[in-house]
């Protein structure tokens, strides 16, 4: 079958043939039709050292996705040949506390799907019945490709009660401007997105209705005075990964704040923790989305009104893969669809 292979350790990603993987007892293949481009994919395909130490070689990359099921392993009783289905790219262990407890999110023996494990940049993927998740029939393919990352964007905006908040969100990625949006969709007051690329500030505004700001040509202070938040954000959700993101997050947090960290530094710093002890925030940190709470709360957020389908800004047939990636590491994307069936 057709697969984007990570084949040697250098930059790049090769368009290859991998044999059908094989389905054991309790898995389920699922022919791939769409999937989508993460941050993470572009990291594997740039090969930095995050990626040096992470993914073996060769291997199928690509974790957001969405198909059909085109085989059931003889235990699995619950799903149907030809549904349309997505699916959890955390393949969990099961013997740890956390997931005997049920928190399977937190389970350390976690494997990913297209970065541990041959990933859905396929024609076919196999993974566990477990993980398979059912797509209603009025979600889109594009919808069922990104629901992944839409997870993390959720996963995120629920930490916190933000009704009635006001929502600090640095970084308009995908996931920072599909979380300002769910946070618009569950009742914060102000949503401010920051950002140092006008291309998805802008893109972020025809999502949803949010104050955007260049934090390289405007101050976020004049946003806050002319928002009349004169103590600060109540929730923040860094969604950058930039070391002076956060850093600005903490100084316009009001007393007593709340703070998501999703984004991940590319380097160890230092910091100065009185920052946060003397303001007497509260820090989360998130990983992944929940199993399958996450996964429940953003189709049924899908059913209620939640719209972000103009998120995936550009489609590509799959051969044309290297422009797909060129337009993501570009950064004038949004989520950049590739089509397995085109
Ligand atoms: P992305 O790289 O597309 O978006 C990051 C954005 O931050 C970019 O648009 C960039 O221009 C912006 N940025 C740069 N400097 C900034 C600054 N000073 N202030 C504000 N914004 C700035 O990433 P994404 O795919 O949307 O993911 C968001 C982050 O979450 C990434 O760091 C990613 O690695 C991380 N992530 C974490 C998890 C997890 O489980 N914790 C899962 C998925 C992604
Ligand atoms: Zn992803």
């Amino acid at each position: 079958m057709k697969a984007l292979i990570k084949e040697k350790p250098q930059p790049g990603i090769w368009l290859g043939d991998q044999p059908l993987p094989a389905v054991g007892p309790d898995d389920v293949l699922i022919k791939i039709r769409k999937t989508a481009i993460c941050g993470t994919d572009v990291h594997i395909f740039n090969w930095d050292a995050w990626a040096a130490k992470t993914v073996p070689t060769p291997l199928t990359i690509g974790h957001e996705y969405c198909g059909e099921i085109a085989e059931l392993g003889g235990n699995v009783r619950h799903l149907a040949l030809g549904q349309r289905v997505t699916g959890e790219g955390h393949i969990v262990g099961g013997k740890s506390r956390m997931a005997r407890a049920g928190r399977y999110h937190l389970d350390p023996d976690t494997r990913g799907v297209g970065v541990n494990l041959p990933g859905a940049f396929a024609e076919y993927l196999v993974i566990p019945a477990f993980n398979v998740v059912p797509l209603p029939d009025h979600l889109s393919d594009d919808i069922g490709a990104i629901l992944d990352p839409l997870g993390n964007a959720v996963h995120t905006a629920l930490a916190f009660d933000l009704v009635g908040e006001d929502v600090l969100i640095t970084g308009a990625g995908p996931i920072g401007i599909m979380a300002a949006a769910v946070a618009r969709h569950i009742g914060a007051r102000h949503v401010v997105l920051t950002d140092v690329n006008d291309y998805r500030l802008a893109l972020a505004e025809q999502i949803t209705d949010l104050r955007t700001v260049n934090v390289a040509k405007e101050d976020l202070r004049d946003v806050m005075a002319e928002l009349k938040m004169n103590e600060g954000f109540d929730i923040g959700f860094e969604m950058s990964g930039v070391p002076s993101a956060f850093d600005q997050m903490v100084d316009a947090m009001i007393m007593g704040g709340r703070i998501a960290l999703l984004g991940i530094p590319a380097e160890a710093r230092p910091f100065d923790w009185s920052r946060i002890i003397f303001k007497a925030l509260t820090l989360k940190a998130i990983y992944g989305r929940e199993m399958f709470e996450t996964w429940y709360k953003m189709i049924a957020m899908l059913e209620s009104g939640l719209a972000v389908e103009p998120i995936v800004t550009h489609r590509f047939a799959v051969d044309d893969y290297e422009q797909a990636f060129a337009v993501m590491r570009s950064g004038e994307s949004g989520k950049v669809v590739l089509d397995w069936a085109a």
